[in-house]
């Protein structure tokens, strides 16, 4: 089947032409009918399978067919995204697609100033790409009009459902006209995502691209099981021996992910973190330095690397197992995107065995296991810093919030201070204070017990 065979205007072919697609991907080839027909669509689809310009291309092709009103140009199209670097990735996309028709779009998210986003709003725009967050600053700053939108399409609306954004999404509904085209989304479904959809959408298309739960079957999945302290080494001998010159790696926490950035640059890999807590400008310089090469590693936790976008990215590792099973699809979804190789590797300490069982039920298969020699769990490996006793690396490794667990749950004055407070506690008299207040915490590490592997 072909783009032309699809129903899309001489112009859309063009852009498509120009992106060098040859053949729709099965999501393209399942919605963009549907979609130009008017129905609201409701799709199962993982990412990496094209379904950018599955609903970006109709969408487009529909908004050149109607006649907007005359005078200020309103805006027709809204996309919502979870994420500030999907909200670009997509709107790119409408640029992209969108080069031979008179249409104007343009991304609004946070982290950026608000102005300019203002001033483009202002001069008209017919398809927005948005986070609910900044979309609701620009509503209640009666920046946006939302009144006149005809098409409505929710990306990766799980994420957005597990980012915390249902109440948003519910007030931004409620800024919208109530008939239009309404588009779901999302790599999974559960009982939210369905909610969800049971509330938005009007006897949609459904639409599924074969094993979402899966991952891409043009991606090799392959299990390191090596101990916790030694996941550093193991992943810089990897990537040393296989020569990987682009590799994204997943850790659980924002801490973890500098951590791992900086031992991995100091092992001489050059390397990123990429999260939350980073601005939007360092998140964006580390992402195209990762692009471009100059970054050979990218380390990003699940929510900043939701969506990314990076063209024929050959290996993601997860170096710690996401908590929740899905997430391991979206990570490993970052490669062997439209059908080209990719290869996911996942670092397995014996503690993660619950949560690899987990993934492998999602996925109702056994992933391959390789063993590295030296590198087995429980073996006597060589001396390095990450070899230490591990009641110090256990505290270091749970990351920031962790931390701020353990803290809240010790009282301030039962926990050590300085050998001397030490000392008397052990003599059993009551913890010091300097002018009635408790003395500052200790260290975490000092507090916290190893949990022995399972
Ligand atoms: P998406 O799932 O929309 O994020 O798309 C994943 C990647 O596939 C992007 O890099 C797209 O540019 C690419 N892509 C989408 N559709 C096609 C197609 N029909 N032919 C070739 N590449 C495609």
């Amino acid at each position: 089947m072909s783009f032309q065979s699809l129903g899309l205007s001489t112009e859309l072919l063009r852009a498509v032409s120009a992106q060098n697609y040859d053949v729709p991907t099965p999501i393209q080839r399942q919605t963009i009918p549907v979609i130009l027909e008017g129905r609201d669509v409701l799709a199962v689809a993982q990412t990496g399978t094209g379904k950018t310009a599955g609903f970006t291309l109709p969408l487009l092709q529909r908004l050149c067919a109607g006649k907007p009103a005359a005078g200020v140009r309103p805006v027709r199209a809204l996309i919502l995204t979870p994420t500030r670097e999907l909200a670009a990735q997509v709107e790119q996309c409408v640029t992209d697609f969108g080069k031979y028709l008179p249409i104007r779009s343009t991304a609004i998210y946070g982290g950026v100033s608000i102005r300019p986003q203002i001033a483009q709003i202002r001069r008209g725009v017919d398809v927005v790409v948005a986070t609910p967050g900044r979309l609701l600053d620009h509503a209640s700053q009666r920046t946006i009009d939302l009144s006149r939108v005809e098409v409505l399409v929710l990306d990766e609306a799980d994420r957005m459902l597990d980012m915390g954004f249902i109440r948003d999404i519910k007030k931004i509904m409620a800024m919208l006209p109530e008939r239009r085209q309404n588009l779901l989304f999302s790599a999974t479904f559960n009982r939210e995502t369905t909610e969800l959809a049971n509330r938005l959408l009007q006897s949609p298309a459904r639409v599924e691209v074969s094993g979402s739960q899966q991952a891409a079957d043009n991606v090799s999945q392959r299990i390191y099981p090596v101990d916790k302290a030694r996941k550093r080494e193991l992943l810089s001998f990897l990537i040393g021996s296989e020569n990987w010159r682009q590799v994204l790696v997943f850790t659980r926490t924002k801490h973890a992910a500098n951590r791992l950035a900086s031992q991995l640059d100091k092992d001489g890999l050059s390397s990123s973190a990429i999260h939350g807590n980073k601005s939007q400008g360092a998140r964006s310089r580390a992402l195209q330095e990762f692009k471009n090469g100059q970054v050979r590693v990218l380390v990003a936790t699940d929510i900043a690397a939701r969506g990314l976008d990076i063209d024929q990215l050959p290996h993601v590792v997860n170096f710690e197992m996401p908590q929740v099973a899905e997430d391991y699809v979206h990570r490993v979804g970052r490669t062997g995107r439209a059908g080209k190789k990719g290869e996911a590797v996942s670092l397995v300490s014996p503690e993660e065995k619950p949560l690899l069982a987990g993934v492998e039920r999602l996925l109702k298969r056994t992933i391959l296991r390789t063993l590295v020699p030296g590198f087995e769990t429980g073996a006597a490996g060589p001396a390095s810093p990450a070899r230490q006793p591990p009641a110090a690396k256990t505290a270091q490794d749970q990351g920031e919030k962790s931390q701020r667990t353990r803290h809240a749950a010790t009282p301030r004055s039962q926990k050590p201070t300085n050998r001397a407070s030490r000392r008397k506690r052990r003599k059993g008299t009551s913890s010091p204070s300097v002018n009635g207040s408790p003395r500052r915490a200790a260290p975490c590490r000092e507090t916290t017990r190893y949990t022995p592997s399972v």
